[in-house]
């Protein structure tokens, strides 16, 4: 396992506090230039893995995302699955329960959109905001969502026994870090259209969002299902670490390219 996945995998059965977390920190690399030639390697060995994995055509891998507003979602997604075949890759981002969406159990859209045999999948949030944003505004009663921890465990494992293999990361930035972007997205007219009143608000529950996050993360962070809490105040050192983890974790699948369903030794056409 690379240092930087070591330092950042959040241990399965052990108490996550952030607050020993540096969002700002860079375990494993301490120099951008070399952080930035190593991000740029990994996407480079990650086509070749992508490759593998669809024409395998066996398993499926499944990358989740979550982090507070701002966190940078949408620019990790952009810089590390950037050169990957669109056509082996899917992109879901889960927003408010509507529709049919609303007329069922929380698992229920999420399963749909796990990927098939031989896809990437990335998750833009997931079922982890039914422990999250729904836990901090009391949208289910404790009773309902405090079960949903050992749930999330069961549907993971059985993803995972089934040939899913799943990382999830967290993208953990500073509160101050996060009023830094929200005024750029305040003064910069080409983000503008990226603020939103609604993440202000939200601001307002930093310490709540913090305490479910913990939860979370320190309870369903599996070997079959591993958390990475990634320091992700630096652009630079967040792309190198996903990529890194992401990179090691499809090289472990020791994946083969399929035999030749013919012989092809003596095959002529004109
Ligand atoms: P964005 O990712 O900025 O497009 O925002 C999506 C919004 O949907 C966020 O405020 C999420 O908290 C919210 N959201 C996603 N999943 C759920 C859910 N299961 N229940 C309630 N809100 C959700
Ligand atoms: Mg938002």
């Amino acid at each position: 396992m690379s240092k930087i996945r070591e330092k950042l995998l959040a241990e399965p059965g052990k108490i996550l506090k952030l607050s020993e977390i540096d969002p700002s920190g860079t375990p494993g690399c301490d120099n951008k230039e070399d952080g930035i030639a190593r991000y740029l390697k990994n996407i480079d060995r990650m086509r070749v893995l992508q490759y593998l994995l669809y024409a395998e055509g066996k398993r499926a891998v499944l990358a989740v995302l979550q982090g507070i507003d701002a966190g940078g979602k949408d620019g990790t997604i952009q810089k590390v699955m950037t050169g990957l075949n669109p056509q082996g890759v899917q992109v879901t981002s889960f927003k408010v329960p509507a529709g049919e969406e609303k007329e069922h159990d929380y698992l229920w859209r999420v399963h749909k959109a796990i990927p098939k045999w031989g896809q990437m999948g990335i998750f833009n949030r997931s079922h982890y905001e039914d422990v999250l944003v729904v836990r901090v505004h009391n949208t289910v009663p404790k009773a309902v969502w405090s079960k949903r921890y050992e749930q999330i465990n069961s549907f993971e494992e059985m993803l995972a026994d089934n040939g899913v293999k799943i990382m999830k990361f967290f993208l953990y930035i500073s509160k101050e870090e996060q009023k830094k972007r929200f005024e750029e997205r305040l003064n910069n007219p080409e983000k503008n259209w990226k603020f939103s009143k609604a993440d202000l608000e939200e601001r307002n529950y930093w310490d709540d969002y913090t305490a479910a996050f913990e939860e979370a993360i320190g309870k369903c962070s599996k070997k079959h299902a591993p958390w990475y809490v990634i320091p992700a105040n630096r652009k630079w050192y967040r792309d190198l670490a996903v990529s890194e983890i992401v990179k090691e974790t499809l090289e472990e699948m020791d994946m083969k390219l399929p035999k030749p369903t013919a012989d092809l030794s003596n095959i002529q056409f004109e």
